[in-house]
């Protein structure tokens, strides 16, 4: 099983020319990966499948998409491995301007429209980018080793440092004296 996960490991997330997905059967374009990506640190390749679907004035992307990471947990320090797993889908909307965000005349009044992403119908979808995106969304911002880790373990001594040898005459001397 293993070796036949390395013998398939190769990198098939190439950029999608936008204009010739619509040469594609239905508009769609599947992809299916085994693949390490580039900016993400995982323990073992990300796994799934990619679907690019070409709908007019835009593009609908999903996904299934599963690997592991190793973690550091923010109460112990220990790393541990996060499973993430992710079903994402986003509608990416293809505009001429979504290239020249920088000149959008300042007196037009920006809507949620224009929080959304987009990209200009005749560049490319960068399906390795998105799903890098996808997945770093899914990080956990609160990395716990365990829903209840103690936190770091803090030996005995240190709790209760108790007295120091070398006080123990003095004490004792304390102790005739009263
Ligand atoms: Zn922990």
């Amino acid at each position: 099983m293993l070796i036949r996960t390395i013998t398939t490991l190769r990198n098939i997330m190439e950029a999608i020319h936008i204009p010739r997905l619509t040469q594609c059967p239905e508009q769609t374009q599947k992809i299916e990966f085994k693949t390490l990506l580039k900016d993400l640190k995982t323990l073992t390749p990300v796994q799934g499948w990619l679907k690019v679907a070409h709908r007019g004035n835009f593009l609908e992307v999903s996904a299934h998409a599963e690997t592991i990471v190793t973690l550091t947990c923010h109460r112990c320090l220990q790393q541990f491995n996060h499973r993430l797993e992710i079903e994402p889908s986003e509608l990416i909307w293809l505009d001429e301007t979504a290239d020249q965000l920088d000149e959008l005349p300042l007196d037009q009044d920006l809507s949620m429209d224009d929080l959304v992403e987009t990209l200009p119908p005749h560049g490319y979808f960068d399906p390795e980018s998105w799903l890098y995106e996808q997945l770093s969304l899914e990080i956990p911002q609160r990395q716990l080793c365990q829903q209840d880790c103690a936190g770091i373990e803090v030996a005995d001594e240190v709790k209760n440092p108790g007295i120091d040898q070398r006080w123990a005459s003095l004490q004792s001397l304390k102790g005739k004296l009263n």
